[in-house]
């Protein structure tokens, strides 16, 4: 009989700050209906096409119905689990919360959704960093000018000097 049950995922995150990971399709347990080729063959058929399986879930068994469907008949037929909670077709039953259900009842994104996220996040966070580096080179830099500045004025003081004693001695 095939069997699922929840595992526990280790928190995840940047930076050494943990946080809780937020349930996607990759982290939360799932079955797939291929699995269960062996299990579902039997009872479908062009004859009965739908059937009910059992399945262990965290130890105690369930019941789950599987369908074949009919537009699928002249090769094996593709089977599909039907969501215990809206009846869909899926391919995929996901388990929170003891509970099976199709990604879309379980609440579940994909995980590429979070890291978009994540994303735009570590770059808001770089270029926080960034800004911070920027203000230090922008200071260095204004010092610099500064020293600059005041070499400059202290030439042009001595040139003048220089020019004025060279305009009197004329
Ligand atoms: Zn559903």
């Amino acid at each position: 009989m095939v069997s699922i049950s929840t595992v526990s995922t280790k928190p995840f995150g940047f930076g050494g700050k943990p946080h809780k990971p937020q349930p996607t399709v990759e982290n939360t347990p799932r079955i797939y209906i291929g699995e269960l080729r062996g299990a579902a063959r039997l009872p479908l058929t062009a004859f009965a096409r739908e059937a009910t399986i059992s399945i262990l879930v965290n130890g105690k068994p369930e019941t789950l119905d599987v369908v074949c469907d009919p537009r699928n008949f002249g090769g094996d037929g593709q089977r599909f689990f039907l969501c215990p909670a809206c009846s869909r077709k899926v391919q995929h039953l996901y388990l929170r919360d003891e509970r099976l259900a199709c990604r879309r009842c379980a609440g579940l994104t994909y995980r590429s959704q979070h890291t978009k996220r994540r994303g735009l996040h570590r770059a808001r966070d770089l270029r926080r960093k960034l800004g911070a580096s920027e203000e230090l080179v922008i200071a260095a830099q204004l010092r610099d000018m500064v020293v600059r500045v005041r070499r400059r004025l202290k030439h042009d003081r001595y040139r003048d000097r220089y020019s004025n004693r060279a305009r009197t001695v004329r």
